[in-house]
């Protein structure tokens, strides 16, 4: 292995443990160290495999303060001349977002790899081990760069990844761009591209994380049948900073939210439209209200959004 590769441990299932080791629902996450995790592999011993336990949390619960380290902790290993790579260990609940997160800030021109489980590690056929193996795969590979996200063998890039399946051993998708690549066996087959966006504000986002400021409040309301304004009304109330709306089909919202989130606009509070539908995006057209997501999933464009409004 030519280059370092460090793994980050952020906690998740595949850090998890139960009672018993049948039981892949009754489990609690984050409870096993990184340097746990390779152990448990024989594969990788003797390997130049450097560990860091930057948080140990369930990801449902991730938030600024975790995401500050990682940023950090992540720009401080990619700016040293050996590392091939790094891995982050993480749950599943959020991947998406701290993926999407990572590439939008540091656009890195190494590999930093997302990976993740669906079982505990006591479970009678963890995922987790395997998956481990495949993103250190992914992190030495030739050519690989960019924040990438690894489990069951497919190889999805920041911007696309979304988790789509509570239970299953493969629960994350591309949709409709299809997955980056394949790992199999240790091979790759790359079929897509290696993520290279960055936000054009990163570089002041970073500074501004890094110094420790208060994160901007962005939050995320949902268009829906009988949707009102009341919660647009109470967020304006509470001094939010920014709102994306998940709305219905090609970003169509109900008329009384929208009238609320038009009031925001007045207000000026940034308000950005993404799409409740799992694939495809909004697509803009004459008449837009309210600008759209370019693309991005409510998770993602609330990221977006907040990096932009970071960086004021
Ligand atoms: N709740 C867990 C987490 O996101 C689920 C998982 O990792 O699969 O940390």
């Amino acid at each position: 292995m030519a280059g370092k590769i460090v793994v980050l441990g952020t906690g998740g299932t595949i850090a998890g443990k139960a009672a018993a080791p049948g039981d892949n629902l009754g489990y609690t996450a984050a409870q096993l160290g990184v340097q746990d995790l390779l152990a448990a592999i024989p594969a990788l011993a003797g390997l130049p495999i450097a560990t860091e336990q930057v948080a140990q949390l369930d990801s449902k619960d991730m938030g600024p303060t975790a995401w500050r380290d990682l940023a950090l902790r992540c720009a401080h290993w990619l700016a040293q001349p050996d590392l091939r790579g790094i891995v982050i260990t993480h749950g599943t609940d959020t991947l998406e977002e701290t993926a999407f997160f990572l590439q939008a800030l540091l656009a890195p021109a190494k590999p930093v790899v997302v990976t993740c489980a669906m079982r505990p590690a006591t479970a009678l056929a963890p995922d987790g081990p395997q998956n481990l193996v495949d993103a250190i795969a992914v992190a030495q590979a030739p050519g690989a760069r960019g924040v990438v996200a690894v489990c069951a063998g497919v190889i999805h890039g920041a911007r696309e990844v979304r988790k789509v399946h509570p239970y299953r051993l493969d629960a994350f998708s591309s949709g409709d761009a299809g997955p980056l690549g394949h790992i199999e066996d240790g091979l790759l087959r790359i079929e897509g591209n290696w993520p290279a966006e960055r936000a054009s504000h990163a570089q002041a986002a970073m500074e501004k994380i890094a110094s420790g400021a208060p994160w901007p409040r962005v939050e995320i309301v949902t268009s829906h049948a009988g949707a009102g304004g009341a919660l647009v009304e109470a967020l304006i109330q509470q001094g939010v900073d920014g709102l994306v709306v998940a709305a219905t089909g090609n970003g169509s919202v109900h008329r009384e939210l929208e009238a609320a989130l038009l009031a925001a606009q007045a207000h000026g509070i940034r308000v950005v439209r993404s799409t409740r539908c799992e694939q495809g995006r909004v697509l803009p057209h004459r008449g837009d209200v309210l600008p759209h997501s370019d693309g991005l999933s409510p998770v993602k464009a609330r990221i977006a959004l907040l990096l932009e409004l970071m960086a004021l």
